[in-house]
């Protein structure tokens, strides 16, 4: 706030030739800021990790970026990233993002997970309380290791008895207070779990006022089991309980019928359930082969068969004799999943209730390549998705998802004077994404600059060593 007044004061008396020193002023650039839909030329002067003033006026600063024929935004905000590594948090960085959180099916252990980032991580982060992890500790197994998920068996199969539903309520609440932002679910992972037990989750999140991040029990269309039974389940228990809604990845999840799920999601927000949902700009899938998701029918259900299943490592396509030979193997296996039209995903992109969100870990290229794709592909080629609309889905709108579960997110995903001084500039004539199928870690180009809590992470395009400036965000 200090910082704030003393760029008013530079306003007014900004003849005094002593003026403020900033930490860092962006010059120059064009400042984009979805909320006050500010969209001009100024100069950005950082201060103490924060965004002291936004200026047509010289500011004077130790380190000046010239970011003339660069846009500037805030940072992108990924609510949907598996991939917690050092070499993600490269990729991702080089892809503009400056928070990326594990809100999906959350990690396993948030005390241990926070603790592990501290002091190590290139970007924010945080996560949900898992309730897939919690679960698995109620039936007295645990998530393997490297995998998400546990693996397809007694903790993913058979129901929770009441005496096991209390342990799971139990233990997300410990995760909560521990500082997870919210309650994540794979009910498609965990098929065991009754539609009682799923409502007794959404009532977790409602009494603790944060939202529930969930991938649905199903996808495809044939029923029971369709993507729009499954979505009809999560809505009808967020209207039941009161808890807040974010139905991950809807593209992946509804396929054929993304456009309808979109609709339901619609016409329950007209109702005043609070409904969000995100896509990514992708037409594969990726999952642990090993997961319930491949229990017998999956073909029929996705309309798919085996060739429809790659390997990431080496580009195998599989046959019915390797998936059997894979599906039981013991430790987790990421497997791509050609599931979805071009038609679907650029349909989907542009729709206004769509954030982006990349479901990223290695493997896929969508880890490193979310971001830049959509200022590609969506703005600059199929120019389907005007360029402020683009960086609303990849910043305030992951921000006020956020604020359901902190206050701290209020901060983010601006670009306003007294926001936190997370900050992308990039070419918007060259920024793309580079990785593909083959080669899914090829980091993007055309984020020119990155600062993260008023750090420089990427300078003229290169990342800066040995900084680790992301900081955790967390639950109240
Ligand atoms: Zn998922």
């Amino acid at each position: 706030m200090r910082a704030v007044i003393l760029c008013w004061l530079l306003a007014l008396a900004s003849s005094i030739a002593l003026a403020q020193q900033y930490d860092l002023v962006i010059e120059g650039g064009r400042v984009l800021d979805p909320e006050t839909g500010l969209d001009a030329t100024r100069n950005v002067g950082i201060t103490g990790g924060k965004v002291a003033c936004i200026s047509s006026d010289f500011l004077r600063a130790k380190r000046v970026i010239h970011a003339g024929g660069l846009v500037i935004a805030p940072g992108f905000i990924d609510l949907h990233q598996h991939g917690q590594d050092i070499e993600s948090g490269r990729v991702k960085a080089l892809d503009g993002v400056t928070t990326a959180l594990e809100m999906e099916i959350g990690v396993p252990d948030v005390t241990k997970f926070l603790k592990q980032k501290e002091g190590h991580s290139l970007i924010n982060y945080g996560t949900t309380a898992s309730h897939p992890a919690a679960r698995a500790l109620a039936f007295g197994t645990t998530v393997a290791e490297g995998g998400i998920v546990p693996k397809a068996g007694i903790a993913t199969d058979q129901p929770a008895s009441t005496e096991q539903i209390q342990r799971i309520r139990e233990r997300l609440k410990q995760e909560l207070t521990a500082g997870a932002l919210g309650i994540g679910m794979g009910i498609q992972y965990t098929p065991g779990a009754t539609r009682l037990e799923v409502i007794q989750m959404f009532r977790v999140a409602a009494e603790n006022h944060v939202p529930i991040f969930t991938h649905v029990r199903s996808a495809g269309r044939i029923e029971p089991g369709s993507s729009i039974e499954a979505v009809s389940e999560v809505i009808g228990a967020a209207a039941v309980t009161g808890a807040s809604l974010h139905i991950v990845h809807i593209n992946s999840s509804c396929l054929k019928d993304s456009m309808e799920c979109l609709t339901m999601v619609a016409g329950a927000r007209t109702r005043g359930l609070d409904i969000t949902t995100e896509a990514y700009p992708y037409t594969a899938g990726m999952t642990d082969l090993t997961s319930a998701l491949f229990n017998p029918g999956w073909q029929d259900k996705l309309g798919i068969d085996y060739n429809a299943l790659q390997l990431p490592e080496t580009g195998e396509r599989l046959t019915k004799s390797r998936f059997d030979q894979l599906h039981a193997s013991s430790a987790p296996l990421w497997v791509i999943i050609h599931s979805n039209t071009q038609e679907i995903v650029d349909a989907v992109i542009p729709s206004p209730l769509v954030l982006i969100a990349s479901d990223g870990l290695k493997g896929h290229p969508r880890n490193a390549g979310t971001f830049s794709r959509i200022l590609a592909q969506y703005v600059r080629e199929k120019r389907s998705l005007p360029l402020m609309d683009a960086i609303r889905k990849m910043t305030l709108m992951p921000a006020q998802v956020l604020e359901k579960s902190t206050p701290a997110a209020h901060a983010k995903g601006r670009l306003q004077e007294g926001a936190d001084a997370d900050i992308v500039a990039f070419d918007p004539q060259t920024i793309a994404d580079r990785s593909t199928y083959q080669s899914p870690m090829e980091p993007s180009v055309g984020v020119q600059f990155l600062v993260v809590g008023g750090i420089l992470l990427v300078d003229q395009g290169k990342l800066v060593s040995d900084v680790f400036p992301g900081r955790a965000l967390t639950g109240r």
